[in-house]
């Protein structure tokens, strides 16, 4: 999709910025947006609610703007670029720049501007645990990230019990995937399910040991990032079956960005792999 509505130098008088004039006497704010939407239905029908009111945007903009004081261009775009994705819901994506043309810096500039790019991504989790309550456990997670306004939970697979992966002695698994439609960036998603593992009380000892409650980020977007503190796609999802199988119901043909297989097609991978291993292991030990 690749139309776009685009507002150009928006001009609202308003009270933000570090220095204390800028508070008190206010100044003059410029505010671009590019929205990322299909405009293809509003283009054929001619009806405006088939597309998103620039009018409207606008005058959402002054207001927000008009009704904050924050020190930082950098905040007000960022309350600008969530504000209307959850208020517009046929914006997928946008671009929002915020220019300051006087900003009182005590040399002659012609302006400054923080530009950001924000939009709603769809995320799969991989939800486990093997300790207490396992179904209070997950359901509570799904229920606190339903909660979140930045985040809609879009599919919830069914839950299956599963045997121990990785060798640890321990008891059975509870294991389900959940697709959401976010707003969080993928650190900052990270950061939130970390939160609600702590949450739910779970203590990290042993590396793949027993735990209240396990969220992973499987997939998002076909983002592809490995960093210390997070791998995209999960580096273990297409080993593990107790998640391409619940998976698979609720994502049966997503495409994993790096192996170029479907979800379907990772799990009958899988499937032949395990398979072969246990020919192996007969025809080896007799
Ligand atoms: P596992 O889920 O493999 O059993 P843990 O839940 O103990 O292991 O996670 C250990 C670390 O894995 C986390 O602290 C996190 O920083 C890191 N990690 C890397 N990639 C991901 C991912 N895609 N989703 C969740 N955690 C991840
Ligand atoms: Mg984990």
């Amino acid at each position: 999709m690749a139309d776009q509505i685009i507002i150009k130098n928006l001009e609202i008088y308003s009270n933000h910025g570090v220095y204390k004039e800028e508070k008190v006497l206010g100044q003059k704010f410029l505010v671009s947006a590019i929205l990322d939407t299909d405009t293809k239905r509003a283009g054929v029908s001619d009806r405006i609610e088939y597309s998103v009111d620039y009018g409207k945007v606008c005058r959402r903009i002054a207001e927000i703007m008009e009704n904050n004081t924050f020190d930082l261009i950098e905040r007000v775009a960022e309350t600008l670029a969530k504000s209307l994705l959850l208020e517009f819901p046929l914006v997928k994506s946008l671009e929002i720049q915020v220019k300051k043309p006087w900003a009182p810096i005590g040399i002659p500039i012609s302006s400054v501007a923080v530009k950001i790019h924000r939009g709603w991504h769809r995320a799969y989790i991989g939800a486990g645990s093997n300790m207490g309550d396992r179904l209070e456990y997950i359901s509570k997670a799904i229920e606190q990230i339903e909660e979140q306004e930045d985040t809609k939970v879009v599919h919830v697979s069914s839950l299956i019990e599963t045997k121990p992966y990785g060798g640890v002695e321990q008891d059975d698994f509870l294991n389900g995937c959940i697709a959401v439609d976010t707003l969080k960036e993928p650190m900052e998603l990270l950061d939130f399910l970390m939160d609600l593992e702590k949450q739910a009380g779970r203590k990290r000892m042993v590396h793949w040991g027993p735990r209240t409650l396990d969220l992973d980020i499987l997939m998002y977007d076909d983002r592809v990032m490995n960093e210390r503190e997070l791998t995209i796609p999960h580096k273990e999802m297409h080993k593990r079956m107790f998640v391409l199988e619940p998976l698979v119901e609720i994502a049966p043909y997503l495409m994993h960005p790096l192996l170029h297989k479907t979800v379907i097609e990772l799990k009958e991978t899988l499937e032949e792999e395990l398979a072969n291993e246990r020919v192996n292991q007969n025809t080896t030990g007799n």
